[in-house]
């Protein structure tokens, strides 16, 4: 297919591709769905070889959330029967982050729900991270907890964090659609803050919520455009208790599309196969190794993941490997600005850093081949451009404060939306995602109301 040559090519080169090329790989058949894990897997290995980078989540505080972002069991509203607790200490962190460590994990994600962190929060992180260095010298540590403030940024730099996560989750236009109490733009700047302060962006997106395949092109593109090193490609969890409960939208053929177009969007980025790959990708998940260089290890924040056991048997019997802690994750003109500004895992370089965004290559004349990467391209001119910010003119949707109409959970009195097995038809969701099969997967809640223990 001239498409998939062309993007191969183009991957190869550290280019993305253009819009329409992308909307092309969204569009394709699943006849040719093989075709395309095959053209992005050879994307994939130039840049990352076989390896797969393992991530731990560690909650270090669930539930009670003030938001009320649609996907999430730990909203405002949410009668998800999760497990809430307040925040871990730090040597419970230390203990939780261990077990990750032990099973191949180099990188241990912080992650506490709320709106962002209180400069007391981060006094706490800051605690936990030194329990975790302490024990645990060369693991990296990625912290999500939230909307950052003035400062926060950098006391959790200057406190050892490697990394910061916050995802954009869905484009700009069906953002105020998901959540209300905060705006795309004020996820955009946070990000911005955390790579602003020598972090290195973590930031994604959650597929599967009603959105178009104009909506996951518009997402992929900005995160292109904000320059994370590493890009979490989430499916939607359609939790009972939550407004998108009934949301099955997915078939695993999508999924490996979606995958497929963000590794051609970011070809030289950590694509990290996030939450949901279980339920939604299935038997198919191994194949989503030639696409993501990078998973979680066992199980989310509130739900139940596949065995860590059974993760590390796929990547081995799929013919990948574990990264170990001495490989370093990013090719060497993205890692190279990462050491510079000290993040150690191939941070961004802070101002006017290092290479354009991701996939924005030097010129073709003069950019480097996978095998010899090294030499950073020139950042192109409106590419990477914040996105203004409320005060900055930037236009956020209404809160409810605001006169702005957040959907109601069923606790609300909202109806929720029938799955597809109860003859509900998603939304906007593409004609591919009928074909979703509801009736062979569930979701499995970890804490309050099962037997299981939570990954923390
Ligand atoms: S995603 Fe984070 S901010 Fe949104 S409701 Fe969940 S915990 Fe709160």
């Amino acid at each position: 297919m001239d498409l998939l040559n062309t993007l191969v090519d183009k991957g190869l080169r550290g280019e993305s591709p253009t819009r329409e090329e992308a909307l092309a790989v969204l569009a394709t058949s699943d006849d040719e769905v093989l075709d395309v894990v095959a053209a992005a897997g050879k994307v994939r290995r130039a840049w990352f070889g076989r390896r797969v980078k393992l991530n731990y989540l560690v909650n270090l505080k669930s539930g009670l959330c003030p938001e009320d972002c649609s996907y999430c069991s730990q909203r405002l509203g949410s009668t998800s029967e999760i497990l809430k607790y307040t925040w871990l200490k730090p040597e419970q962190a230390a203990a939780a982050a261990g077990a990750g460590v032990a099973g191949g994990a180099k990188r241990v994600c912080l992650v506490a729900s709320g709106r962002g962190p209180t400069d007391r929060d981060v006094d706490r992180v800051s605690q936990t991270i030194a329990a975790i260095k302490e024990q645990h010298q060369d693991v990296e540590i990625c912290a999500c907890l939230g909307l950052l403030s003035d400062g926060q940024a950098e006391r959790l730099r200057e406190a050892g964090a490697n990394a910061y996560n916050h995802n954009l989750n869905t484009s700009e236009a069906t953002y105020g659609d998901i959540t209300t109490t905060h705006t795309y733009a004020d996820r955009v700047s946070t990000v911005q803050r955390a790579q602003a302060a020598g972090m290195s962006a973590c930031s994604g997106l959650i597929a599967g919520m009603g959105e178009s395949d104009e909506d996951l092109v518009d997402v992929v593109f900005s995160l292109r455009e904000l320059d994370p090193d590493s890009v979490p490609v989430n499916f939607l969890i359609p939790i009972e208790g939550t407004p998108l409960a009934g949301d099955w939208n997915l078939t695993p053929q999508r999924c490996l599309r979606i995958l497929a177009m963000v590794r051609f969007v970011c070809p030289d980025v950590e694509v990290r196969l996030a939450g949901g790959r279980e339920i939604h990708l299935r038997t198919l998940q191994p194949l989503a190794l030639h696409l993501a260089n990078s998973i979680f290890l066992g199980d989310y924040l509130t739900t139940e993941g596949q065995a860590g056991k059974d993760d590390l048997a796929m990547i081995a019997d799929a013919g990948f490997e574990v990264e170990d802690t001495g490989t370093t994750t990013l090719p060497a003109h993205r890692a190279d600005v990462g050491a510079a500004a000290g993040t150690g895992c191939g941070g961004h370089g802070g101002e006017g850093g290092g290479r354009g965004p991701c996939g924005e290559a030097a010129p073709a004349d003069t950019a480097p081949a996978p095998a010899e990467v090294g030499t950073p391209g020139a950042t192109p001119a409106g590419i990477g451009a914040p996105r203004p910010t409320p005060a900055e003119g930037g236009t956020p949707r209404p809160t409810p404060a605001e006169g702005g109409t957040p959907r109601p959970t069923p606790a609300e009195g909202g109806t929720p939306r029938p799955t597809p097995a109860e003859g509900g038809t998603p939304g906007r969701a593409p004609a591919a995602a009928e074909a979703s099969r509801a009736d062979l997967v569930a979701v499995r809640r970890r804490g309050a109301g099962t037997d299981l223990p939570p990954n923390a």
